[in-house]
């Protein structure tokens, strides 16, 4: 049961989203809803580039998972018309992997890597003159017989997405010139992005119905729209196909997604903290031991919304419970907590 409730909150991508879900993914900058700072920048820089007929800039998106960067990337490559050849940190395993990506590339192309604080240090070391100078030396050979060939590459774009910018090393991180960070989306815009995806796929959904999923979809199109597929479900089973705002709180409440958008995950998270270490501070490894779950999930994944909305703190001593997390959880404050509330 818990996995499947991981499965749904869970902002990272699923298979089924990409197989399913491809017809809702936004493909122009117009489509695309809320990160408007985002937006109007590259909308300059795009037309600017168009009208030079250069590559664009080196561009790195971050923020958490599920927010829009992939999307983000696509809708580049077709706002300068070109091809976008994607791939991921981790697949990149030698430098002869991502050589013959880029020698492939044609003038102007962009080269997506996903994760891109998961490329091993010789491919991102194949990729600083890449980047700088649209250049790249191969070798050939091995020992002492072995020959460098320079090689001219055509001016392409990279595009880099990571959920860890801290991740990312700086002579990387330099070699950017546009970089954005994708902020979580208001229950606004997630109702436009649930309105626009139930339009596409037929789904009869009611404003009470878009603006219960969207106050639980802890301010991520993907979840929303994951939400959005499992509530349908439940109002054509037990409704009348209508999704209404009490069908929505009805199956999001059965799928144990609670007021705030939590979780059962974020839940035992923050009872364990309480419970188990009164409230904090406590360190990551530690938290990730007594959940069993992976330290980097719940750091990507979990504590940024957590923090976003004031469950959380992260101090340099660890993680601390806030009083709006006792709260939540109907539990009483710890005696220490109290005193550090008195205004004086
Ligand atoms: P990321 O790469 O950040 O993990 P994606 O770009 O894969 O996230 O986005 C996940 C899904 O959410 C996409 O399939 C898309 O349908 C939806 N989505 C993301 N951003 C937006 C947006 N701004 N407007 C509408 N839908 C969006």
């Amino acid at each position: 049961m818990i996995e499947d409730q991981r499965h749904l909150i869970s902002p990272n991508r699923k298979e089924d989203d990409d197989r399913h879900w491809e017809s809702i993914r936004p493909r122009t900058l117009e489509e695309y809803i809320g990160q408007n700072k985002i937006k109007m920048q590259l909308k300059i820089f795009l037309q600017a580039v168009n009208q030079r007929n250069e590559a664009l800039d080196h561009v790195l998106f971050y923020g958490p998972p599920g927010l829009g960067k992939t999307t983000l990337a696509l809708i580049l490559g077709r706002e300068l018309g070109v091809r976008v050849e994607s791939t991921s940190g981790p697949a990149l395993e030698h430098p002869g992997d991502i050589a013959a990506i880029l020698t492939n590339l044609e003038r102007r192309d962009i080269l997506f890597i996903d994760e891109i604080h998961r490329l091993n240090r010789v491919v991102e070391e194949k990729l600083y003159p890449a980047m700088e100078d649209y250049r790249m030396d191969l070798v050939m050979g091995q020992g002492p017989a072995a020959r460098v060939l320079p090689l001219e590459l055509s001016p392409f774009t990279l595009v880099g997405a990571t959920t860890r910018f801290g991740a990312i090393s700086s002579p990387m991180r330099d070699r950017f010139g546009i970089i954005c960070r994708l902020q979580f989306y208001s229950p606004g815009e997630l109702i436009a992005v649930l309105n626009r995806s139930a339009g596409i796929m037929g789904i009869s959904l009611l404003p009470e119905g878009a603006a219960e999923i969207a106050g639980r979809a802890r301010g991520t199109p993907r979840i929303a729209n994951r939400l959005l597929k499992r509530v349908r479900d439940f109002a054509q089973v037990q409704g009348n196909g209508q999704v209404t705002g009490k069908i929505a709180d009805r199956a999001l409440t059965e799928m144990e997604i609670d007021g705030e958008g939590l979780d059962s995950m974020d839940r035992s998270l923050l009872i364990v903290l309480a419970e188990n270490y009164g409230g904090g501070p406590v360190g990551i490894e530690t938290l990730a031991a007594a959940l069993s779950e992976d330290k980097d999930t719940i750091e990507d994944v979990y504590e940024p919304f957590l923090i976003q909305q004031g469950f959380l703190q992260r101090t340099p001593r660890g993680r601390v419970l806030t009083p709006k997390s006792y709260d939540h959880l109907h539990m009483s404050l710890p005696e220490s907590m109290k005193s550090s509330e008195l205004p004086f």
